[in-house]
C-alpha cells in the first residue's frame, strides 16, 4: 500500500541575527493509513517545525522549506498557499495543546464543530449537519451529545475540551491528522483515554496519525512507529516496541530512562540527560550529540569530527544515526542495565 504521507529529504531553516537556524536537516519518513507515527524529541528539535512543514503552514517570506511533503500523491512543497489549502482541505485535520484557545469561548460547542462540517459540505442542511456533530461527539466518548451540543467551552473539562476538538478534526473524515502534543495539558489518567481513543479511532478511520510529543511514554502508548529527533535531525526510527525495548543511539536511551510510565515506577529515580540540545543557529560539529553523549570518546575523534548516516539496523526498517558499532553498543546497553 502507498503511503499516504511520504516525506523526503525536508529541510527548514530560517535567516537570524545569529545566522541561518536550521530546524529540520534532511528528514524522510512515511505513514500509511491506519498507521500512528510518533514523532519525539526535546523542544528544539524539530518536531514542531516537521509538522508545519506537513500543513505547509511556514511562512514563506522568512522560512526556506525543502524536500519533498507528498499528502495523497499530491506534491506539497513549493505550491502557492492557495493551492496548499485546497490539497489539505478535508484530507489533512490538525489537533493542538491547547483547546481552550483553539475553541470560541462564547459558541456552543456544537455549533463550533457544526462549522468545521460546514466548510467542507457547503450544502448540508441543519438537521443532517446536527445528527453528524451529534454522531461524531457521541463516537468521541462526550456523554450525552444532544445536551451537550448546546453547552460552552468553559462547561467541559479538559479531557472533554480535547475530545470536542478530536471530534472536529475527525467531523469530515480526514486521512491524515496531525496531533501535536495534543495530551500534554491533561492529567495522566485523561491522557492514558485520550490516546486510547486516538488509537481506535485511526483503525476505524484508517487515518493515518503523525503524534508529535516530547514524552516517548505518549509514544508506547499510542504509536506503531516513531521518528526520534535531535537538533532537527532523525538519530532513530523503527516500530515502536522496537526502538521502545532495544533503543539503540544514546538519546532514545537518555529519553527512556527519564520516563516514569515506561519505567513502571512513578517516584523511580529519573535520570535526564544531562546538558540541553545545541543551538540550531551554532550546531556541534560531527555528530551533533556529541556534546551530551557519555560514549563520545569511545570512537576517539569520530564523533566530534564526523557526522554520522541514519542507516538501517538490524531487521524491520530500525534505522540509526550513531558511529558506534553494533556490539559495542549491545555491550555497553548489557552495562547500563546492570548497573541502573
Ligand atoms: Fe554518541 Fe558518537 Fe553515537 Fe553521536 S555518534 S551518539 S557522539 S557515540
Ligand atoms: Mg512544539
Amino acid at each position: 500500500m502507498d503511503p499516504y504521507l511520504r516525506v523526503t529529504d525536508l529541510r527548514v531553516s530560517f535567516p537570524t541575527a545569529d545566522g541561518v537556524l536550521r530546524a529540520v536537516e534532511g528528514v524522510s519518513f512515511a505513514v500509511e493509513g491506519g498507521r500512528t507515527l510518533g514523532v519525539v524529541g526535546e523542544s528544539g528539535s524539530g518536531k514542531s517545525a516537521t509538522a508545519l512543514a506537513l500543513l505547509g503552514l511556514h511562512d514563506l517570506r522568512r522560512a526556506t522549506v525543502t524536500g519533498q511533503v507528498t499528502i495523497g500523491g499530491r506534491e506539497l512543497v513549493g505550491r502557492p498557499e492557495t493551492e496548499i489549502r485546497r490539497l489539505r482541505g478535508r484530507n489533512v485535520a490538525m489537533i493542538f495543546q491547547d483547546p481552550l484557545s483553539a475553541l470560541h469561548p462564547y459558541h456552543r460547542v456544537g455549533r463550533q464543530i457544526a462549522e468545521a462540517y460546514r466548510v467542507h459540505h457547503r450544502g448540508a442542511g441543519r438537521g443532517e449537519t446536527r445528527r453528524r456533530v451529534i454522531e461524531m461527539m457521541d463516537r468521541v466518548g462526550i456523554p450525552q451529545p444532544d445536551r451537550r451540543y448546546d453547552q460552552y467551552p468553559h462547561e467541559f473539562s479538559g479531557g472533554m475540551r480535547q475530545r470536542v476538538m478530536i471530534a472536529m478534526a475527525l467531523v469530515n473524515d480526514p486521512a491524515l491528522l496531525i496531533a501535536d502534543e495534543p495530551t500534554t495539558a491533561l492529567d495522566v489518567t485523561v491522557q492514558a483515554q485520550i490516546l486510547e481513543l486516538l488509537t481506535d479511532l485511526r483503525a476505524e478511520f484508517r487515518t493515518a496519525i503523525v503524534l508529535i510529543t516530547h514524552d516517548l511514554g505518549v509514544v508506547g502508548q499510542a504509536a506503531d512507529d516513531v521518528l526520534v529527533m535531535y537538533a532537527g535531525r532523525i538519530v532513530e526510527q523503527g516500530h515502536v516496541e522496537q526502538v521502545l525495548r532495544t533503543p539503540q543511539h544514546p538519546y532514545t536511551s537518555g529519553l527512556l530512562a527519564s520516563v516514569p510510565s515506561l519505567r513502571g515506577d512513578p517516584e523511580a529515580d529519573l535520570r535526564p540527560i544531562p546538558g540541553s540540545p545545541p543551538s540550531l543557529t551554532e550546531l556541534p560539529t560531527g555528530c551533533v550529540f556529541h556534546p551530551r553523549c557519555r560514549h563520545a570518546g569511545a570512537l576517539g575523534d569520530r564523533c566530534r569530527t564526523e557526522p554520522p548516516e541514519l542507516r538501517v539496523v538490524g531487521t524491520g526498517g530500525h534505522r540509526l544515526a550513531c558511529h558506534l558499532p553494533t556490539r559495542e553498543r549491545a555491550r555497553r546497553r548489557a552495562e547500563d542495565t546492570t548497573r541502573a
